[in-house]
């Protein structure tokens, strides 16, 4: 089991997609959905994340926590 999970704040992506192709576990997918600031958002599937930080890492717009688990 995964000691730590991502999670986004989708309203401050800007599309660029690069954790889309760092993600070694392939758990951001790039969606269609628009945010508020009109560029298309990711979604991580939490089933597939196991907690690595590239994400968080790579991204320019701090979109990504890493929350540590118990
Ligand atoms: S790296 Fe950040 S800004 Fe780029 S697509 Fe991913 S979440 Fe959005
Ligand atoms: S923490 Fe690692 S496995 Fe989870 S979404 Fe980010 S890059 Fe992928």
């Amino acid at each position: 089991m995964a000691k730590a999970k991502a999670t986004a704040d989708t309203s401050l992506c800007k599309e660029c997609r690069l954790c889309v192709s760092y993600c070694p576990k392939n758990a951001i997918e790039p969606l269609e959905e628009l945010n508020a600031k009109g560029y298309k958002i990711i979604r991580i599937n939490e089933e597939l994340c196991i907690g690595c930080g590239r994400c968080y890492k790579i991204c320019p717009d701090y979109v990504f926590t890493i929350h540590t688990l118990e």
